[in-house]
C-alpha cells in the first residue's frame, strides 16, 4: 500500500483528509458516506417476530 503514509486518504474521492472532517476531505464527502450508511439501515427489512423466537430459544443473549 503505497498510499498509506498517514493512512488519511478520503474513502470517498482519495483526497488527502481535512482534519474538520476526518476522515473524509470535505463535508461533501462525509455526506456522501452519511448518506450511503442511512440509505443501508433504511434498506434493512425488520423481521421482529423471528428475532423473539431466535432470542428465546438463546435464553436472553445480546440481539446481534
Ligand atoms: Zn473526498
Amino acid at each position: 500500500m503505497p498510499e498509506a503514509k498517514r493512512g488519511s486518504a478520503c474513502p470517498i474521492c482519495g483526497k488527502p483528509v481535512a482534519a474538520p472532517f476526518r476522515p473524509f476531505c470535505s463535508r461533501r464527502c462525509a455526506d456522501v458516506d452519511l448518506n450511503r450508511w442511512l440509505s443501508g439501515v433504511y434498506a434493512v427489512p425488520v423481521t421482529e417476530d423471528e428475532e423473539e423466537d431466535e432470542r428465546r430459544d438463546e435464553g436472553g443473549e445480546a440481539p446481534n
